[in-house]
């Protein structure tokens, strides 16, 4: 009756009435016998009962027994968890007292008994307990490796696909952040608008997959200029990156950027629709400011756009502030 989801409730029906119904016969049959002296014939009617009651349950018992198990599979579970727990207990109390009953006649008997019972018992709490403790390291385990693929895949949420670095959604939280540090700390921030000149004749000229190639490679020498830990490039658009740089004041960010432009001409990848150096190079604009209450971060961003539009203005390969 305890089985929550049995596969064939109406066999175990049928089971526990006849198992019942046979222990108490048994109980009353030996009671009889041993108080009373009852006659044989009596004795073969009672035990005839468990016999006439399994027929009467096999033969009555409706086929849909399953038809409640949703809606009392709450309390069969509390049912079956009882058993479950009560059962060891009662088996091993039942075999003790015998025991203790069996000892002032057979004492070894009884002494062997008690043993075994309380013996089981132990063995049984001890592989309860490795079980127990199995389980709870492989949840350990299982929890790790899902704190580890959460990380993981916030790391690539916030990366780009095409060169590795940071993506544009993760820049624009982290300009956010670093701005109103800013007015908190009061200490500059400094953010570099870094544009590819003439990709577009590079990708005409070389194909796509080139282009593809010369922003990874654009990407990882940025990165190799910038050393603290707590500056971040991103890839800001297409053949655009952004570089943000907290703590750093305007001489500092135009140095940056100054060795970015150089490193990135040092590359010396071919792109022959740039007439005047022939390779690949940047055009960068650099604001730097001190962030105020009063004003959006955006504004540091609009700066920064309108120093690349001059840089562009100015024959490209160069940093305005
Ligand atoms: P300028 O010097 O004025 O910046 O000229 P430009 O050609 O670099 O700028 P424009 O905006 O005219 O062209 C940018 C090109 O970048 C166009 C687009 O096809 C290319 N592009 C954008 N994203 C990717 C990319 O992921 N891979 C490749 N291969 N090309 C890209
Ligand atoms: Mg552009
Ligand atoms: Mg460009």
């Amino acid at each position: 009756f305890g089985n929550p989801a049995p596969a064939q409730p109406r066999f175990y029906v049928t089971l526990s009435i006849y198992l019942w119904s046979y222990a108490v016969v048994a109980f009353i049959v030996g009671y009889l016998e041993l108080e009373r002296n009852i006659a044989q014939g009596l004795q073969d009617v009672f035990w005839g009962l468990p016999c006439v009651l399994l027929l009467a349950a096999m033969s009555f018992l409706p086929d849909g027994l399953s038809a409640n198990k949703k809606t009392n599979r709450g309390s069969n579970r509390s049912i079956a968890l009882l058993l479950d727990n009560l059962s060891p207990v009662l088996f091993t109390l039942v075999i003790v007292i015998m025991g203790a009953r069996i000892a002032p006649v057979y004492p070894w008997i009884g002494f062997a008994s008690i043993t075994i019972a309380v013996a089981l018992y132990g063995l049984r709490a001890a592989l309860l307990q490795s079980k127990y403790l199995r389980s709870q390291h492989d949840l350990a385990k299982s929890g790790l490796a899902l704190v580890d693929a959460i990380d993981r895949l916030r790391d690539i949420s916030i990366r780009d696909g095409l060169t590795g670095i940071y993506n544009r959604r993760h820049f624009d939280e982290v300009l956010l952040a670093e701005w109103k540090r800013s007015i908190r700390t009061e200490k500059p921030l400094s953010l570099l608008l870094i544009d590819v000149d003439r990709f577009k004749k590079l990708n005409d000229r070389y194909g796509h997959p080139e282009g593809d190639e010369c922003l990874k490679k654009i990407a990882e020498q940025l990165s190799k200029i910038l050393r603290r830990s707590s500056d971040t490039l991103a890839r800001y658009g297409g053949e655009e990156f952004a570089a943000i740089l907290p703590e750093t004041n305007k001489e500092s960010a135009q140095l940056i950027a100054d060795a970015m432009r150089m490193s990135v001409e040092d590359l010396k990848i071919a792109n022959e629709g740039s007439k005047a150096t022939r390779v690949v190079t940047v055009s960068i604009g650099v604001c730097s400011e001190n962030a105020m209450l009063s004003r959006p971060a955006e504004e540091l961003l609009n700066a920064a756009d309108a120093a690349l539009y001059r840089a562009k203005k100015q024959e490209r390969n160069r940093v305005q502030f």
